[in-house]
């Protein structure tokens, strides 16, 4: 089964009611390290993505992850809103105009949201930062990517969780946490737990 502008639509909605869920663990894990917004920036970002697809949905996939890239964009602020944004706008822009998405444009659409992230944030395996969970993320996909959505989406959550998971004894080298120095080990980094929140949503939704 290949994804619909409906589909995409609804693993949007899905994503934004995991967020909301854990908005205040999220908010817990930034507190640690960060500033303590990250959770209210991405639910803020997120219900304004639900708001936006309420009022008009986009005839595209493409254009449905256009339309939440604008938003994040414009709603969640920080280091994440413009990350995210660009990550949803490399997406968008990879799967063009197709009316449907196989397991070939989700695993290209991962791609090219790890590679906007990796031009926009100039992070590095191992900095401590979101790309620590989409990175193994993308590696499962595309080694999944012969079988469907539902696969390459589950793969790709099971590799985000683990690569999160990876970021409790990194030392941060970018963002805020990285200004603690040593002090930002044996912390979860906020990003990579919303990144892996996130897959394991879209995940959730293709099954
Ligand atoms: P801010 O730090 O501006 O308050 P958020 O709290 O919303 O922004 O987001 C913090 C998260 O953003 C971090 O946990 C980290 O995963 C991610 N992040 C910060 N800087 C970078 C970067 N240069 N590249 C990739 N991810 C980053
Ligand atoms: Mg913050
Ligand atoms: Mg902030």
């Amino acid at each position: 089964m290949g994804c619909t502008p409906e589909g995409v639509a609804n693993a949007l909605r899905g994503a934004a009611a995991v967020i909301a869920e854990h908005r205040a663990e999220l908010i817990e894990l930034d507190r640690a390290i960060g500033d303590g917004d990250h959770g209210e920036n991405m639910n803020r970002g997120f219900q304004a993505v639900v708001a936006a697809l309420d009022s008009a949905l986009p005839e595209t996939p493409g254009g449905v992850l256009k339309l939440a890239a604008t938003t994040l964009i414009s709603k969640v602020g920080g280091a994440a809103g413009p990350l995210y944004g660009t990550a949803f706008l490399r997406a968008s822009t990879v799967v063009s105009n197709q009316p449907e998405l196989g397991a070939a444009e989700v695993v290209a659409a991962l791609r090219a949201g790890l590679e906007g992230v990796r031009a926009r944030g100039k992070a590095v395996e191992g900095d401590k930062t979101m790309v620590d969970a989409l990175l193994p993320a993308v590696a499962a996909a595309e080694k999944a990517g012969g079988g469907d959505v539902a696969a390459v989406l589950s793969a790709a959550a099971e590799g985000a969780a683990t690569g999160a998971e990876s970021t409790v004894d990194l030392v941060a080298r970018k963002g805020r946490a990285s200004y603690l120095g040593e002090r930002s080990a044996g912390h979860l980094d906020p990003g990579a737990r919303s990144t892996s929140l996130l897959l394991a949503a879209f995940a959730e939704a293709a099954r």
